[in-house]
């Protein structure tokens, strides 16, 4: 086991189903944008807001398929944990790693939904949060109820390499160029077929 002790490390949570450049892409702008020294990938066993998924193992291999560089990795973390609830990883995170720096990332659709996530005051007050814009998702996450209610901690993105030393709550809105991929879509195009 690494030490992990002062490392800046970002938690990228999702279905990934499948993984896509999109995910990649957010992954790759924490890592610069934040100043992490790894980003995990934490893929979720079942997503209790979303429908029955495929199997663990095969979106798994999903993310593996998409080549991480170097300082990317994908934990298992989430699945050992046995619960479906951030919330409740978070937490084991705290108990087991004290010192280590997390940064939780997600991009803004997520945002946006933290209200029907379970004890989501407590997810924001866990962990400095990193929000990856999203096409179509910009307006709707800065209006959003999340945005509002904890429009004070809001750090600039001019300090955005701060985030992970500040104590949460704390989050940033990092505006970077889009990538408009989505597991949806790519499930969409996989049911009709290929193009003639
Ligand atoms: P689905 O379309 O099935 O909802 P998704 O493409 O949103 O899937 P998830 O596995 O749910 O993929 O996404 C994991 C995380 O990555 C979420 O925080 C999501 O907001 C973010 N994300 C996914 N695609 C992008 C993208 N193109 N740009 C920014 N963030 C993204």
């Amino acid at each position: 086991m690494p030490d992990l002790a002062h490392m800046k490390i970002g938690l990228f949570g999702g279905s990934f189903n499948p993984a896509h450049q999109g995910h990649l892409h957010v992954a790759k702008a924490g890592l610069r944008e934040l100043g992490l020294d790894e980003v995990w990938w934490l893929v979720s066993p079942q997503n209790p807001l979303k429908p029955m998924q495929p199997s663990y193992e095969s979106r798994v291999e999903t993310v593996k398929a998409l080549a991480l560089p170097p300082r990317m990795k994908i934990s298992h973390i989430e699945r050992d944990s046995g619960t479906n609830y951030t919330i409740d990883l978070l937490q084991s995170l705290k108990r087991r790693y004290p010192v280590t720096q997390f940064v939780f990332m997600m991009g803004a659709d997520n945002f946006q939904q933290l209200p029907k996530w379970r004890k989501w005051k407590e997810i924001m007050s866990a962990y400095p949060i990193a929000v990856i814009a999203r096409p179509g998702q910009s307006i709707k996450a800065r209006l959003s109820q999340t945005a509002r209610q904890y429009a004070d901690e809001r750090l600039s993105e001019t300090y955005a390499g701060a985030l992970a030393e500040m104590t949460a709550p704390c989050w940033t809105y990092l505006t970077l160029p889009l990538d408009n991929t989505s597991s949806t879509a790519i499930r969409a195009k996989l049911a009709t077929g290929p193009e003639l």
